[in-house]
């Protein structure tokens, strides 16, 4: 069986942590969070039974330009009241000895957390780094949008349940490794199959797909 870390870049590897602890919400774009807990890859494949359908498919998948553009045009700011001109690119930071491959969105605690896009909720994950969290698949099962930090979930979010683009999941925090001065959404993208391994895909940067 291949080593989790083998097979392509891993999602629940929540690189928020070292970057300008200390920092506040009002004067960094940073998330500042402290470089703590960052979780192992391999603790989210123990969590779930990898099937024979997820072995065979682990090569990594690079998402095409035709298909970066379809997702960004079923895509919205996945948090109440953010504009697309307070977006900060922070995909390629360096975070804690990991690159961030996510983008930070601040906003006050308690701002409802929004479906990016239609699709579907794969898991409500809690993870040592990334907190409360959220997976989900995008309505054609190629990406994995990954929501962490929340302060709480939305009531009611089942497995497998659709979601439409804009429905509350849950709420802006600092769950996890975040600095608790500076409550924001860490958002992911990844290219993979959702629909056979939630937690697995090759990452994406979403600034561009939603800084249009
Ligand atoms: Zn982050």
């Amino acid at each position: 069986m291949p080593s989790p870390r083998s097979v392509a870049t891993l999602l629940l590897a929540v690189a928020c942590g070292g970057a300008g602890a200390g920092a506040t919400a009002d004067t960094s774009q940073s998330a500042g969070d402290t470089a703590v807990g960052i979780e192992a890859p391999a603790d989210i494949a123990a969590v779930e039974p990898v099937s024979a359908a997820a072995r065979a498919d682990s090569a990594p998948i690079t998402a095409s330009q035709v298909e970066l553009d379809a997702l960004a045009s079923a895509m919205i700011i996945p948090v109440q009241g953010v504009q697309s001109s307070a977006l900060h690119d922070a995909y390629a930071e360096a975070r804690g000895g990991r690159v961030h491959e996510a983008i930070d969105i601040l906003a006050p605690r308690g701002t409802p957390v929004l479906s990016a896009a239609d699709g579907k909720l794969m898991k409500v994950h809690e993870s040592v780094a990334g907190g409360h969290m959220v997976y989900a698949a995008d309505a054609s099962d190629r990406f994995v949008l990954m929501y962490g930090h929340l302060e709480r979930y939305a009531d009611g979010l089942q497995p497998g349940m659709a979601l439409r683009q804009g429905q509350v999941i849950g709420y802006v925090g600092t769950s996890g490794n975040a600095n608790a001065n500076t409550p924001h959404l860490h958002f992911a993208i990844a290219r993979g199959r959702p629909s056979v391994a939630w937690w697995r895909g090759t990452a994406v940067n979403p600034y561009p797909l939603l800084h249009r």
